[in-house]
């Protein structure tokens, strides 16, 4: 079974699973190995708080680690918030920490989360997905602090129209350079199977993305569902498997040490 590297347990403002739940459940799907990944989004406006303890985060999941090590090999990750000017606090924290994988994600433009109808207020729902995904070109120029982008097109699981009218060319011009930015630098896409969850009838981000960034020589992806509860691990990851082989990938990375090793899919 591929490994879940995007996984989220109850140190996530979002989540109540505790952590030995989501661990237990990928024993019993088969899976070798996962990374737990919880939210960190620092300096932002949200009714949930999005900041993780993070010490005594790194404490237990570096237990219960050892705890299940003849079972499964569990690494420490975390998603960070994107924002450019937190670039010296998260590149400090990203060093400061054994992290095994960092996904770097936009969550929120202008400290609002597109979550929130206030994102789409006084835009069009084009004009509001260019505007989050230039934000995220920018975060991925400037910072340094994150080995795969997480859920690089996130804004239109939320859009008043979803994913109906959106397209991988309205936006080809700012996706290209994402993708661009992402192999420059030696980075991962992430493809995450949570926009299956969300009814998109494709992962995050959409399959053309997918194929754009391996006619443009991208060959790190890694492979997350985004699970806040134990149910939804591993989702459809047997169609993103399809689809990935469909793009003209063999393999998917996961980390360890923040460095990539290639799974054959
Ligand atoms: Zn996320
Ligand atoms: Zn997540």
């Amino acid at each position: 079974m591929i490994s879940d590297i995007h996984l989220h347990t109850e140190f996530s403002g979002d989540s109540n699973t505790p952590v030995h739940a989501q661990i237990e459940q990928a024993i019993r799907l088969g899976m070798e190995e996962i990374c737990i990944t919880d939210h960190h989004d620092y300096d932002v406006i949200s009714e949930i708080d999005f900041t993780l303890d993070i010490p005594r985060y790194v404490e237990e999941i570096t237990r219960v680690r050892e705890e299940y090590k003849d079972r499964i090999h569990v690494n420490l990750g975390i998603e960070l918030g994107l924002q450019c000017h937190l670039k010296e606090y998260l590149e400090q924290l990203a060093g400061r920490y054994p992290f095994d994988f960092i996904i770097g994600s936009s969550h929120f433009v202008n400290r609002i989360d597109p979550y929130y109808p206030a994102f789409y207020e006084g835009k069009s729902e084009d004009e509001a997905y260019r505007g989050y995904f230039e934000a995220t070109l920018k975060r991925l120029s400037l910072l340094d602090c994150y080995d795969s982008v997480g859920h690089v097109d996130y804004v239109v699981r939320y859009g008043p129209n979803k994913n109906r009218f959106y397209t991988y060319e309205k936006f080809a011009d700012v996706l290209d350079e994402i993708l661009k930015t992402i192999i420059r630098k030696g980075k991962a896409l992430e493809c995450n199977t949570g926009g299956y969850k969300y009814r998109l009838g494709e992962p995050n981000p959409s399959v053309a993305i997918l194929k754009r960034y391996r006619e443009l020589g991208g060959e790190r992806i890694t492979i997350g569902s985004d699970a806040h509860r134990p149910e939804e691990m591993g989702f459809e990851f047997a169609k993103a498997r399809e689809v990935l082989l469909g793009c003209g990938y063999e393999y998917y990375c996961v980390y360890r040490g923040r460095e990539a090793q290639m799974r054959r899919l």
